[in-house]
């Protein structure tokens, strides 16, 4: 799932194989941009930002892409055979000399210019993995409203910029209280907060997405994901739920929290395997 690791490591990757290069040719595959062209532009530097990615050029253009749930950059030698999936999904296409960079499945892509990057990334909060991370801004952005639950409240990238699904679970459980606690009742927010930071830096230099410190699959997680599995610490069944907030009563992103390891307000959980009505994320673990 593209997390703030996720495109971090994209844009270092791409950073690491256009920066410097020319644009021999490009090709944009979606409606807006049908005749956008960036050929002869050089790439001054490839950035993300929380979950953004920014693509430069030295005539003080920007390409924004968002990865979303989905998306992805892949690289390949100019002969070498596309994998990232089928032709239909591709949206972009930048050629260098050396490199070709193919952008699949990406909602948001955009060019603009470079001076106008705020319109897209300033309502962001401190990048987790941002050169500019500041803990006690977050810190504040959070405690701005107290009353707020912690799930949603790490999701917003408002208040932070880089955290997902997978590591709000990850954070909670390793901090001990459930995804509804307000922020007013948590006395360490900084230290919940730390924990994300550490989580995020730890797996940024690699792919998978590990907070147990094990690579191995299916041994990465707490709760994440682990619906109705053992607790890896004591046993209880894992539980999940749907949770929403009041201004958007229609939007809900799945919880995951272990009922005995994590303290705090809780629903009750949702059935494990519950076929009538299976939210987005369920589909990899019901049988
Ligand atoms: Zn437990």
């Amino acid at each position: 799932m593209p997390e703030g690791d996720t495109v971090w490591l994209a844009a270092r990757r791409l950073h690491g194989a256009l920066a410097g290069r020319a644009l021999a040719h490009t090709d944009f595959r979606v409606p807006t941009l049908a005749t956008a062209d960036l050929s002869g532009q050089t790439v001054v530097e490839v950035a993300s930002r929380g979950k953004h990615l920014l693509l430069r050029t030295d005539a003080g253009r920007t390409l924004h892409t968002h990865f979303r749930m989905d998306g992805t950059w892949h690289l390949y030698r100019p002969a070498a055979r596309w994998t990232g999936g089928p032709d239909w999904q591709v949206r972009v296409v930048l050629v260098t000399e050396d490199w070709v960079a193919v952008g699949y499945r990406l909602p948001v892509v955009e060019i603009l210019a470079t001076v106008d990057e705020p319109s897209v990334v300033g309502h962001l909060g401190p990048d987790l993995l941002g050169p500019d991370w500041d803990l006690p801004r977050a810190v504040a952005n959070l405690r701005a409203r107290p009353d707020r639950e912690i799930g949603p409240a790490l999701l917003d990238q408002r208040n932070l910029a880089g955290i997902g699904n997978l590591y709000k679970a990850e954070t909670l459980f390793l901090s001990g209280i459930t995804p509804w606690t307000t922020v007013d009742d948590i006395d360490h927010l900084d230290a919940v907060v730390n924990r994300a930071h550490r989580l995020l830096n730890a797996n940024k230099n690699h792919w998978q997405q590990s907070t147990t410190g094990n690579l191995h699959r299916g041994e990465e997680h707490w709760v994440f994901e682990r619906a109705g599995r053992p607790c890896r610490r004591c046993g209880a069944p894992i539980a999940i739920a749907e949770q929403t907030e009041p201004e958007q009563p229609t939007y809900g992103r799945l919880s995951y929290w272990c009922p005995n390891c994590q303290r705090g307000p809780a629903p009750q959980p949702t059935r494990a395997v519950d076929k009538a009505r299976p939210p987005s994320d369920y589909r990899r673990y019901v049988p």
